[in-house]
């Protein structure tokens, strides 16, 4: 990829604005290999954000892997925002380096020890232990190259390359997810609650911002999964910052993703259709919906609102809009 070689131009002032929402994104706001809290850096090629103890281990692998840059923006090159949005953050790098992480296995936390984060930051990204074995080549350049082969999935206009194998098919697309709101949330403080949302699709896990005294929160916060062959429900959890104590559950609720994707597959190309609806998930007394969700395309995209009621709470709603990014075949 091009983008690997920078020029020194300046960024438009757009662009710079566009990365400051990137790193304001929940899942950006932890270091994407150890969860220190508000990383400083970010590699630019690899497309996390990350820790000052992270960033110097990542410096030793060499630009070639790494290009490890300070998020003040004044350093930025045009290229260098651009191969950040290529990736999107933490959430989607993960959800590729760390696809295959073992069960049980222990990420580095924010005081361990340089010995141990560097052993993780080695295998994530020079051996790339965790990827999914089909992705990973053998050569000196593999970082973005390998990228690059699970990300074109999604870019009709490539060319395919000869990378594009029945391998990466097992990810049959991609699944963004965005939290509108919380409606009459549950108290979990004297008066109110200052929640927050976490998503899990299989290990992939993202997490909304808290939004501090407010049982009708907005968050209309945007995540990106990429979704396997054999996928479950999308988790929805709930919960109250806290402080000073364990933060307090406000409800959990479970989206079935197989209407919109069932649809979506049988459809085929959004784009060649019109505005119109493909699919439905029923409101059903086993599940949490408050009224039908129906699948709809929308200029060209494959489209979901869901409206949950929580579960295993007193009270509490949440909207959600799903969207579905199919694998270009
Ligand atoms: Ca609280």
């Amino acid at each position: 990829m091009s983008s690997r070689y920078y020029r020194s131009e300046k960024p438009a002032s757009g662009k710079m604005r566009k990365l400051k929402e990137l790193m304001l994104k929940g899942d950006n706001r932890i270091c994407a290999d150890c969860s220190a809290p508000d990383p400083k850096w970010a590699s630019a090629n690899i497309g996390v954000f990350i820790c000052l103890k992270c960033s110097d281990v990542h410096r030793t692998l060499g630009t070639d892997i790494s290009k490890v840059l300070p998020l003040t923006l004044e350093e930025w090159s045009e290229s260098d925002i651009d191969s950040m949005f290529e990736v999107g953050g933490n959430t989607y790098a993960n959800s590729i380096y760390e696809a295959f992480l073992p069960k049980g296995y222990r990420k580095p936390k924010p005081d361990s020890s340089n010995e141990e984060r560097s052993k993780f930051i080695r295998s994530k990204y020079e051996s790339q232990d965790f990827l999914k074995p089909s992705l990973r080549i053998v050569s000196s350049k593999i970082s973005f190259r390998t990228y690059e082969s699970s990300r074109d999935l999604d870019h009709k206009h490539q060319p395919c390359s000869s990378k594009k194998t029945e391998d990466t098919r097992e990810f049959i697309g991609e699944l963004k997810v965005k939290v509108i709101r919380g409606i009459n949330l549950a108290v979990r403080d004297l008066l109110t609650s200052d929640p927050y949302v976490i998503l899990n699709l299989g290990r992939q896990k993202v997490q909304t911002t808290v939004k501090n005294s407010n049982l009708n929160p907005v968050w209309n916060e945007e995540f990106k999964f990429t979704v396997p062959q054999r996928y479950g429900a999308l988790k929805l959890q709930v919960y109250d910052h806290d402080m000073f104590s364990a933060d307090d559950i406000m409800g959990e609720a479970e989206v079935d993703l197989q209407p919109m994707i069932t649809a979506a597959l049988a459809f085929g190309d959004p784009e060649l259709l019109g505005n119109m609806q493909i699919g439905r998930w029923f409101k059903t007394n086993d599940n949490a919906l408050i009224k039908d969700s129906f699948i709809n395309i929308v200029d060209g995209k494959v489209k979901q609102e869901v409206h949950l009621k929580l579960q295993n709470v007193e009270r509490g709603e949440i909207e959600l809009e799903l969207e579905w990014i199919p694998v270009d075949e």
